[in-house]
């Protein structure tokens, strides 16, 4: 079974073929899909989606790029309540994106702590977003996580170095399809780091990987992903594959 622990299927993006793409992940052998929000509107249709399949799970988050000061107290409150509806797994997207410097910082960063502490208070993982940011995330996960924190770099682009000091904070690691690019850093990472830390995602409709680059991502393109996992450490596609499912299994809380 693959897993792609990290897909926008509810965006628009897949309104016109939702099903046929279902269908394709179904016939790929992808057996779990968590879907994640990126603000109150994006987190209700996660939920909805969930509530159609028996193998869908959703986040309830706030993407950084929706981040705005001051900080509203209600979209907070709003998803507080969704964060306890059925099927929802963890929080997130949540985190900072320092790409493009028009999106604001300070609130990122408000948005982020916010987030956070609602993690905390539901004993909930976080899926966290990180793009160029990595020194204020370090540190703000210091400040404000406990020893107890979990949770998952999703499209993790770091280095080994900065994958040990998430590591060590407890996160495991998501591989996009942008392992399959010839520039990627992340095969010296996959090699570094134990199979237990590593998970699978495709971020569709984003980020599609080799040979489907400039096209729309499906969650079926999750099995290249976990194909180049398993060439890159040398390890059968099944032992990879059934790894993989046990960590989100796990980390995810979900029943086997
Ligand atoms: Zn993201
Ligand atoms: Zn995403």
């Amino acid at each position: 079974m693959f897993v792609d622990i990290h897909c926008h299927l509810s965006f628009p993006e897949f309104d016109k073929d939702r099903s046929d793409v279902i269908k394709r992940l179904t016939e790929e052998g992808v057996g779990l899909l968590i879907d994640p929000g990126v603000d109150v509107a994006s987190s209700k249709k996660s939920i909805a989606l969930a509530r159609d399949f028996d193998f869908i799970y959703a986040n309830v988050g706030l993407h950084p790029h929706e981040a705005t000061l001051p900080v509203e107290e209600s979209v907070f409150e709003e998803l507080l309540t969704l964060a306890r509806s059925p099927k929802v797994v963890a929080i997130g997207e949540i985190g900072l994106d320092y790409h493009y410097p028009e999106h604001n910082r300070p609130a990122q960063q408000e948005a982020f702590r916010e987030m956070l502490k609602m993690a905390r208070s539901l004993d909930m993982p976080v899926v966290i977003h990180c793009r160029d940011a990595w020194e204020d995330m370090l540190r703000i996960l210091s400040e404000e996580s406990n020893s107890a924190m979990r949770g998952v770099m999703h499209c993790f682009s770091g280095d080994t170095l900065i994958a040990g000091e998430c590591l060590r904070k407890g996160f495991k690691l998501s591989i996009p399809g942008t392992v399959t690019y010839k520039r990627s850093l992340l095969p010296d990472v996959i090699r570094a780091v134990s199979l237990d830390d590593l998970l699978t995602e495709t971020d569709a409709p984003y980020l599609s990987p080799v040979p489907y680059r400039g096209k729309r991502n499906e969650p079926a393109w999750v099995s290249a992903v976990t194909t180049a996992i398993a060439r890159i450490r040398d390890i059968p596609l099944k032992e990879a594959a059934e790894g993989i499912a046990k960590n989100s299994v796990k980390l995810f809380r979900l029943p086997n």
